[in-house]
């Protein structure tokens, strides 16, 4: 591959007639490199030619919509997360201070609350970045 690189995806659709086989067929499954622009493998991940990676992974947790979920409810953001047995501790957690009455509410709610806020954001920016790295 040198010089075809550079041509269309179009214009290698039109000559399919003429050639006829696995070089057409190649071409068809080809994409672009977003970066410098040449015709790769379809399911390349990281272009041979400039290498840069063709697909960055989404992330897969949202770091803002875990903290809100655990500002609406106590230990969501850790479930929305996966992390399941810390959502039910913290929901226990919530628990635990409704039964020590108001002085529990007044006194554990708030830090447990703010805690799992801020935990649901860290776990889920820790979430995105194994998935990005591993
Ligand atoms: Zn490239």
């Amino acid at each position: 591959m040198s010089d075809n690189d550079e041509k269309g995806i179009q214009k290698e659709e039109k000559d399919l007639g003429e050639h006829e086989g696995r070089t057409a067929v190649v071409w068809r499954k080809g994409k672009y490199c977003f970066a410098c622009g040449s015709n790769i493998h379809f399911k390349a991940e990281i272009c041979p030619k400039c290498g840069v990676r063709q697909q960055l992974p989404k992330p897969v947790k949202e770091p803002g919509l875990a903290a809100v979920l655990s500002f609406l409810f106590i230990g969501l953001g850790q479930i929305y997360n996966g992390q399941l047995a810390k959502g039910f501790a913290f929901m226990a957690g919530l628990f635990i201070s409704f039964l020590l009455g108001f002085g529990g509410i007044l006194l554990l709610l708030p830090g447990l609350w703010l805690w799992s806020i801020l935990d649901a954001y860290d776990s889920a920016r820790e979430i995105n970045q194994k998935q990005q790295y591993c």
